[in-house]
């Protein structure tokens, strides 16, 4: 009752919520009360959560924040969701995201902006962005509108929106967690993965979050460690690498101390620091915004006005689908399937999509040399705090460069957790990333535990 009160009373400001479900929590709570008095229960029995609008959720609306979805009501539920209520999770509502999770900004929701519940302490009371594109997902946890939520990573965006909220959010090694009923962008990047409060509850969403699935053939059959065993326990001895590729230019100072204080800790703490290089860094953006567009440009041919969602009709079956698909998708959504469309042609496919996933392939070897050598990385999240709304809305190319640091461990199919470490000089949260080998997602939670 005391989320579902908080919500009516911020989410007016905060736009997190795109659909809240009060009934509905309050029943789930009420079976998770009924199960405990009967002394059952699972792991997160009664936790109130948020779920990322990608999330197919059975008989409630689910649109990715798309137009062209329209009232989609998903007859089924994806994995990652019934594996939180079979553990006695309760859901609050769904959460605002940018379209098909294209943005580090949510500005590019149907539903509109989101606003971070932070704000700069100098007077200047603009409107900030909590990131994207699980900038719901992140404001929602941090401004107590739900225990945690689950949250999708492509390129960045569970991680770069918890680093702009001041929450923890990790995104797993790829297949760790299902992508049966995630909507799709680019199904060789995509996986869900929690945004927190701490990097405990993150463990305790994480272990409960993952499953093997035969519905998804990515899906990895692996042992699954109980993850919050790895939050407090001893660094020492660990090796982190840090790669000095991610000294980008024009990154802020306070961000560049940030990281140096990060390392201090970890020195402290008793950890090996070792430079390491990681060459192909700088193709890792370009080859992701080539790779991305490209899968979309597949997994969003079936938004066709035939099976899902909105039809805008025309005269025959093309004028049909480009109607509803002009309507239906936003500016971002469109430049993206170009982009995508453009690089798979004949002709063309040589030169950029084969081109781009032979740099996916050197920047996966990049990571293989380094772990060879250290246990995890450590890297700023992110190039900057929560920039204002509005801000470079109408500029795709600096928005892109928000990813640099995030990108890498998607193409790679690694691990990494943003962790909150501390506050600019402006009282924005500042985070650090920790990647890891793939399937360790131990270290990360180490490491960043001792962060935090
Ligand atoms: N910002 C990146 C993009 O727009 C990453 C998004 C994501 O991880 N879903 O593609």
């Amino acid at each position: 009752s005391a989320f579902v009160q908080a919500i009516e009373a911020a989410n007016p400001s905060l736009n997190a919520y795109v659909t809240e479900l009060p009934e509905k929590a309050i029943a789930m709570a009420r079976q998770s009360d009924e199960r405990r008095a009967k002394g059952e229960g699972g792991v997160l029995e009664g936790a109130p959560l948020g779920i990322k609008d990608l999330f197919c959720t059975e008989g409630v609306r689910t649109t990715a924040c798309s137009s062209i979805l329209g009232e989609f009501t998903p007859p089924y539920e994806s994995t990652v969701t019934s594996n939180l209520w079979r553990e006695g999770a309760v859901m609050l509502g769904k959460l605002n995201m940018d379209e098909f999770a294209m943005g580090s900004s949510n500005e590019t929701s149907r539903f509109g902006d989101v606003t971070n519940p932070w704000r700069r302490n100098d007077g200047n009371n603009a409107k900030l962005t909590p990131g994207g594109s699980s900038g719901g997902s992140a404001a929602a946890v941090a401004a107590d509108l739900c225990l945690a939520a689950t949250a999708s990573d492509t390129g960045g965006s569970i991680r770069q929106p918890a680093s702009l909220t001041g929450t923890v959010g990790i995104k797993p090694t790829y297949g760790r967690a299902s992508r049966y009923g995630m909507v799709a962008f680019a199904s060789s990047l995509d996986q869900a993965g929690p945004i927190a409060k701490s990097v405990k509850d993150a463990a305790l969403m994480l272990n409960v979050m993952c499953s093997h699935d035969d519905k998804d053939s990515t899906s990895l059959k692996v042992a699954q460690p109980d993850w919050t065993k790895a939050v407090g326990a001893p660094v020492k001895g660990m090796k982190i690498g840090v790669p000095k590729e991610y000294r980008v230019e024009g990154m802020p100072e306070e961000l560049e101390k940030l990281w140096q204080q990060g390392i201090d800790w970890l020195k402290d703490a008793g950890c090996e620091i070792v430079d390491v290089s990681l060459p192909h860094t700088k193709y890792a953006l370009p080859a992701y915004y080539i790779v991305a567009p490209a899968e979309a440009s597949s997994n969003l041919a079936r938004y066709d006005g035939m099976r899902y969602g909105v039809r805008k009709e025309g005269e025959g079956l093309s004028a049909i689908y480009s109607n509803t698909r002009a309507e239906g998708f936003g500016a971002e959504v469109q430049r993206r399937l170009m982009i995508g469309t453009y690089v798979l042609s004949a002709g063309y496919y040589d030169a950029y999509y084969l081109r781009a996933q032979k740099v996916r392939t050197k920047i996966l070897q990049d990571f293989q040399n380094v772990f060879q050598e250290v246990d995890a990385l450590l890297t700023p999240t992110s190039p900057s705090t929560a920039f204002a709304l509005g801000e470079l809305s109408d500029d795709p190319l600096t928005m892109y460069l928000n990813d640099v640091f995030t990108v890498t461990a998607n193409l790679a199919g690694l691990p990494g957790i943003s962790v909150p470490v501390a506050t600019d000089h402006l009282g924005l949260p500042m985070g650090l990333q920790v990647i890891g080998k793939a399937l360790d997602e131990e270290a990360c939670f180490k490491v960043a535990a001792q962060l935090e």
